[in-house]
């Protein structure tokens, strides 16, 4: 497959842009080589600068789960644009949009639209903060939520479990903030509240992780945080930008029937626009300005278009038959991929429409399996799919999604390649 056009745009690109992007997952940094550039994208297809096509099963990291180009929502942003781009001033739209989100995830009672998923998150943890008047977030290895100072932190070497920033930037002073914990340990994670529990503000975590690939929680896992942060008052957090409207409608925590204090949502909550969105208790989000002191704004928050493109995806998916449809559809796919891999030293995890291939042999439930995975492997794996016009996530560590327009054709290829692939890696 010939991809001149896109190397070229993208050597211009490195000169004018970091590592020649706007994001740095999009760089192809763990597989090697150039990224692809894209034109357009129709239903479950992305269509690249030298003409090809690719089966999408990365849908812009997940909001995309009705296909590219959907004609209510391509319809609903159109309509938007033609009223104004943006008041910064209250709209009936962002009532429709509340009530959709608060109809839909159970924990939320009054919801604040923001512009991304890190703003959603950063917002509820300072709310947290604000609310009980404590300092520390128990956040866990592998887990992801945005670009946060306080969350950009990995784990200490010494035996204490303060965290140490992650990021050059990042002040030693803002991580030590925050407690990073191993994802699924009960018994850690009992014993950190044991020791710090009036000082915790919260716990922050993605229900259903998606960021170290697809790894759901235990149940056990999220009981006993449930039963934890009541007993010592400190807030639950489920970080559902990922798994909001993608695991089930009312996201991990409809699927699982555990209801956290706060959720931050993002991705699918835009249909495709930039949207983030936190909410909760109405007690708790009443905290926020200008009801309460804890202060968030934005000029471009609860934005005409992006509320509009919100409202017209969340409005098609509320028919839960859509999601029956995804999880037999992904089922599929999972089942193929399985059958493709054969005797090879890997695997597939599933939670509804999110799944990974993890290049390992036994199952991964937290980030010191999934950092043993072959990554080399799924190199070589992932550009043998690409050249075969199936455009997964560049890393190991991302979940691919499904969207309501892949057919079972489209399965069947990405199946068929899958085995010629895993037969020459
Ligand atoms: C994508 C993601 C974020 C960050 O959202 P942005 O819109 O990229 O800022 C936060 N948390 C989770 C779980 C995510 O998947």
């Amino acid at each position: 497959m010939q991809r001149t056009h896109s190397q070229e745009i993208i050597s211009r690109a490195r000169q004018l842009m970091p590592g020649g992007v706007n994001s740095p997952a999009r760089a192809f940094g763990a597989v090697g080589g150039d990224p692809v550039v894209f034109t357009h994208g129709s239903g479950p297809y992305l269509f690249d600068v030298d003409g090809n096509r690719y089966i999408d099963y990365v849908l812009s990291w997940g909001p995309m789960i009705l296909g590219h180009g959907h004609s209510e929502v391509t319809s609903s942003i159109q309509a938007a644009v033609q009223r104004g781009t943006s008041f910064g001033a209250p709209t009936q739209a962002e009532n429709d949009l509340a009530e959709l989100i608060i109809e839909a995830v159970p924990s939320v009672e009054k919801v604040r639209l923001v512009n991304s998923g890190t703003e959603a998150t950063m917002s509820a943890i300072r709310l947290a903060r604000g609310y009980t008047q404590r300092d520390l977030i128990i956040k866990f290895a592998g887990n992801y939520h945005g670009h946060v100072d306080s969350l950009l932190v990995a784990a200490g070497s010494s035996a204490a479990t303060l965290a140490v920033p992650d990021s050059p930037g990042v002040t030693a002073g803002t991580s030590q903030d925050t407690v990073i914990l191993p994802y699924n340990d009960v018994s850690v994670v009992e014993d950190a509240f044991h020791r710090h529990g009036d000082r915790i503000a919260g716990v922050i975590l993605e229900p259903v992780v998606g960021n170290m690939g697809c790894v759901p929680a235990s149940h056990e896992f999220l009981s006993t945080l449930r039963k934890l942060t009541e007993h010592y008052a400190a807030l639950l957090i489920f970080d559902e930008v990922m798994s909001g409207f993608r695991v089930a409608y009312g996201g991990a925590q409809q699927l699982r029937g555990i209801t956290p204090d706060l959720t931050t949502l993002g991705k699918i909550v835009g249909g495709g626009m930039p949207i983030g969105a936190y909410g909760g208790k109405a007690e708790i989000m009443d905290q926020m300005l200008p009801n309460g002191k804890v202060f968030q704004a934005g000029t471009l928050s609860g934005n005409p278009i992006a509320t509009a493109a919100g409202i017209a995806t969340l409005k098609i998916l509320r028919d839960e038959s859509i999601y029956v449809e995804l999880e037999r559809k992904a089922a599929d796919l999972a089942a193929g991929l399985q059958e493709a891999i054969g005797g090879a030293d890997a695997h597939v995890a599933r939670v509804g429409s999110m799944l990974t291939l993890f290049f390992h042999s036994q199952p991964v439930s937290h980030w010191e399996i999934a950092a043993q995975c072959d990554t080399e492997r799924f190199a070589r794996f992932f550009w043998g799919m690409l050249d075969r016009g199936i455009y997964l996530p560049c890393s190991q560590f991302e979940a691919l999604f499904l969207s309501t327009c892949h057919q079972d054709e489209d399965i069947r290829q990405t199946v068929d390649a899958a085995r010629e692939v895993f037969a020459g890696i």
